[in-house]
């Protein structure tokens, strides 16, 4: 599993020193509108805590902070209008899953079908 890099661009959102579109904050999470949506709803969510990836997240995460991170992602999605005509949450995980940040994060993608799962 790769070393958490501090100066990667979220880290820096999270210390306040690039802006971001903010959606959603509380002591475990901050979510914010992607710059290049793919869907008219394309939030990205993350944990304040230092994690690479997903898998970085299941096996080092406290209980709370995975708990805070779930009940974000159902909070948002009650609030944005799409729990009910649903969503696609994606993580993609390093290399091969194409992720360009190496800050553990989720995209929500909704809004209109989102279509079949891999192009
Ligand atoms: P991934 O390939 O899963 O690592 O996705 C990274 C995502 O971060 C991409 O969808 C980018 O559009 C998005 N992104 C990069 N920089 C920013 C930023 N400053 N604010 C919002 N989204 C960003």
């Amino acid at each position: 599993m790769a070393i958490y890099d501090d100066n990667n661009i979220f880290a820096k959102i999270l210390k306040g020193e690039i802006p971001c579109d903010k959606v959603y904050e509380d002591d475990f999470v901050l979510a914010f509108n992607d710059i290049t949506p793919k869907a008219p709803v394309h939030i990205l969510l993350i944990p304040k805590g230092k994690y690479v990836s997903i898998d970085d997240f299941g096996a080092n995460a406290s209980a709370a902070e995975v708990k805070g991170f779930y009940a974000a992602l159902a909070k948002i999605v009650q609030e944005k209008g799409i729990a009910e005509t649903g969503f696609r949450s994606i993580a993609n995980t390093g290399d091969d899953g194409g992720q360009e940040v190496p800050h553990f994060h989720v995209h929500i993608l909704g809004g209109k079908p989102i279509g079949q799962m891999i192009s």
